[in-house]
């Protein structure tokens, strides 16, 4: 097993940056977000190219060009918006149309306040009315540094996403969750303290500190990084453009979509051909082979690890040894369901409780014969889930 430390916490170096706007953005696009844009169209910074299919107010946000721009592609998971095209001889050059900024922002409140922040980029499915909401304070992983980050740098940024969400859902409290041993405050939520090492620091485990309670079902839960995009919006009245990357021992606010490959140029940190390459952290992100892919709004890290510092994940077969059952802080067996589903036996895992898989990667963390674990329970969710929306599609033939 590999040595390594599985504290969150930091003592931060330097502060925010702003990371160069880039010449060409690929913006993520999701499953249930339909462009509205056409190849070769200008589009304007800000610009609507994506909408949520989805009438509640409660829902994926809205896509925007985050560059001005002519749109090169629409892939089926990314609008890809290159340079504005050179003026042809005699002509004037296209002007793209930029949002005005979102007057009123601040009149609304409840249901139509979460609708326009839907409207301008904000995933509101994440806020239900009325409960309480927990504010995610901890780093996410190890190595992963945004969350304090932006409580150093972004307070008054942070300070307007409280008051945004307490007129969209009017919370009955707020908490922020931080380190044992940090002084921090956020303004309008009472602190409290957990442990800052993994995988304490993940959603479902941050709830039960902060109430007492597992998987309570009038609590909201959300990360720092989730609040300040909500308090970005707030600011600017403006769609949300960036996201917040960690890289090495700087964070960058970068804009959705820049290529990975440029946000390391301007990071400066050297890496090897043969070293991994994720997006988010070293335990739950995802490995990269194409450093052209778009960052991400969401995104909280670029990480890059070494060729020689972890060994090689492979579907090694399972020796029984129990060490992911201890590791396991959803109490399931990770090794036993990873058996079922490299098999193919997807609806036995089902019944042995998959579902309460907190994907926290610790099982594929300690297991000794490296097998990817969590990647094999993950698998066998997505089957569910895709067996699941099948059959709630299925009508009897008249
Ligand atoms: S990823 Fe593994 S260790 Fe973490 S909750 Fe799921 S089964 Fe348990
Ligand atoms: S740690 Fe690995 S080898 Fe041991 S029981 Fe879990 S999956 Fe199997």
């Amino acid at each position: 097993m590999m040595k390594t430390s599985l504290k969150t916490s930091v003592e931060l170096k330097g502060t925010l940056q702003d990371a160069p706007v880039p010449a060409l953005v690929r913006i993520p696009i999701q499953k249930n977000q339909k462009p509205v844009v056409k190849k070769k169209q200008i589009v304007g910074r800000g610009q609507v190219v994506a909408e949520t299919k989805c009438i509640s107010a409660f829902c994926t946000g809205y896509v925007h060009a985050t560059i001005d721009g002519m749109v090169e592609d629409i892939l089926p998971n990314a609008i890809v918006v290159g340079p504005l095209p050179a003026p042809k001889e005699g002509e004037d050059p296209q002007m793209p149309v930029r949002p005005e900024p979102c007057a009123e922002l601040d009149s609304l409140s409840g249901e139509d306040l979460c609708r326009k922040l839907l409207e301008l980029g904000i995933d509101t499915n994440k806020f239900h009315p009325s409960r309480t909401l927990i504010i995610n304070g901890l780093n996410p992983e190890p190595g992963v540094v945004v969350s304090e980050q932006l409580l150093k740098d972004a307070q008054k940024t942070l300070e307007v996403g409280v008051r945004i969400l307490e007129r969209a859902v009017k919370p009955g409290t707020v908490k922020i969750v931080v380190a044992e041993g940090k002084n921090i405050t956020l303004y309008g939520c009472t602190t409290v303290h957990a442990s800052d090492v993994y995988p304490a620091t993940i959603d479902p485990l941050v709830v039960l500190t902060a109430t007492g309670v597992e998987r309570p079902d009038n609590v909201d839960i959300i990360s720092v990084s989730d609040l300040y995009r909500v308090g970005r919006v707030g600011e600017t009245k403006l769609p949300l453009l960036d996201a917040v990357v960690g890289v090495g021992e700087s964070v960058y606010r970068v804009l959705t979509g820049t290529p990975v490959q440029d946000l390391l140029n301007v990071a400066g940190v050297p890496y090897g051909a043969d070293w991994k390459i994720a997006l988010d952290g070293p335990m739950r992100g995802e490995a990269i082979c194409d450093l052209t892919v778009g960052i991400p709004e969401n995104c909280t890290a670029i990480t890059l690890v070494p060729a020689d510092q972890f060994p090689e994940v492979q579907p090694n077969p399972c020796i029984n040894c129990g060490e992911c059952v201890l590791a396991c802080p959803a109490r399931v067996q990770p090794g036993m369901l990873s058996r079922y589903a490299e098999f193919t036996l997807f609806e036995a895992t089902r019944s042995r409780h998959v579902d309460a898989c907190m994907e926290c990667g610790m099982c594929t963390f300690v297991c000794p014969v490296n097998r990817p674990v969590m990647q094999f329970l993950k698998l066998a969710k997505q089957h569910l889930a895709a067996q699941d929306e099948f059959t709630a599609s299925c009508r009897l033939q008249s």
